[in-house]
């Protein structure tokens, strides 16, 4: 099939927006679009903007005018593979970094973030590669928080999903709320800084020479960075949180705590969760490696709590948990409720209860 009206593609466009873009200068609907180029009504179920097969480019360079390579940069791949270097990617696993979405098995993932200022209009409107990128919370261009849902019935941003006779990507698929009137928040002027700086390396390969690392290469800078928020999502559960909060002057954060508490990977966090998490981060990589070292082995963590929290390792973590002990005496996770011996009372309650089971 061959795409009559081609859209340029934006800066840093992903794959998606530019098949919804042509779909509706096309004048069909991104399902049966990508079904005609691809032979596939499962296509967007696949997440083709984190990954799409080879053959699959093939089909859609057969039908427009860009290169292979054009078409796979506008996925997450080649970004993926400049964080986590020479390991296998393996399609099938959750990816370092990079935000999943849609819905697989029952497990409900989180939805397309997208910034409702850059949804100017049907013609005119981008989603990023940046968006999918788990450190960005705000949009580079308007300084302003993210958002994945519909504010009006929390149904989440999914622009494949519009159909010929709305084909609007700024209409809620569900309740044709416009996205574009969404309530806004300013971000947080030094997440966003730390954010961009992020953003120059891994799409200018341009790394901040005062970041404390070993080495300073996107491998090192990054797989540095995901221990570090692994080992802080942890640190928060302690009761060191409030000592550490103070070292690096953010004490006013605490009331955040609870707030913010999860088990969730960094990756499938809510956005102000990550964006708690950053501006810790920010303030340790504002910091000399010495500096972290210190403070470090002043307040006693364990080798096991900074870099046993991810699978991930770096020559970075290496240097400043060299003399952390491997293991320490007081716990250092609070642990859950523990189990006590049971009354004879409790006990006589716990079994006719379990009576009326049986
Ligand atoms: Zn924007
Ligand atoms: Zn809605």
């Amino acid at each position: 099939m061959k795409i009559l009206i081609e859209p340029q593609i934006y800066n840093n466009e992903i794959l998606s927006s530019w098949l919804i873009r042509s779909s509706i200068i096309n004048g069909s609907e991104p399902s049966s679009w990508a079904t005609m180029i691809f032979n596939d009504n499962k296509f967007w179920s696949k997440d083709p903007d984190r990954f799409i097969e080879d053959e699959e480019v093939h089909k859609l360079v057969k039908g427009c005018n860009k290169s292979f390579q054009e078409l796979k940069n506008m996925t997450l791949e080649p970004l993926y593979k400049k964080i986590i270097g020479n390991d296998k990617l393996n399609y099938k696993k959750a990816w370092t970094f990079i935000i999943s979405t849609g819905q697989r098995g029952t497990y409900r993932r989180n939805g397309t973030y997208f910034c409702p200022l850059c949804l100017k209009n049907e013609k005119e409107f981008s989603l990023r590669r940046e968006f999918r990128l788990a450190w960005n919370t705000s949009c580079s261009i308007h300084k302003i928080n993210l958002l994945q849902k519909c504010q009006k019935c929390e149904t989440n941003f999914t622009p494949y999903k519009i159909t010929f006779d709305e084909a609007k990507p700024f209409l809620c698929t569900n309740c044709e709320y416009d996205l574009r009137e969404s309530n806004m928040k300013r971000a947080n002027e030094e997440v966003y800084i730390f954010q961009e700086k992020l953003n120059n390396a891994i799409f200018n390969e341009n790394i901040d020479k005062k970041f404390p690392l070993i080495e300073l290469n996107l491998e090192e800078l990054f797989k540095t960075l995901r221990i570090l928020l692994s080992f802080l999502r942890a640190l928060m559960k302690t009761n060191k949180s409030t000592t550490f909060l103070k070292k690096l002057n953010l004490e006013h954060l605490k009331k955040q705590l609870e707030e913010i508490k999860t088990s969730d990977n960094f990756e499938d966090m809510e956005l102000k969760a990550r964006e708690f998490y950053l501006l810790l981060v920010s303030r340790l990589f504002s910091l000399k490696i010495e500096d972290i070292k210190k403070i470090f082995e002043e307040l006693d963590f364990t080798y096991k709590l900074v870099a046993k929290q991810s699978t991930l390792s770096s020559k970075t973590i290496d240097y400043i948990t060299k003399n952390l002990k491997v293991n320490s005496k007081n716990k250092d996770v609070v642990s859950t409720k523990e189990i006590t011996p049971k009354s004879k009372e409790e006990v006589k309650i716990l079994l006719e209860e379990l009576k009326s089971c049986l």
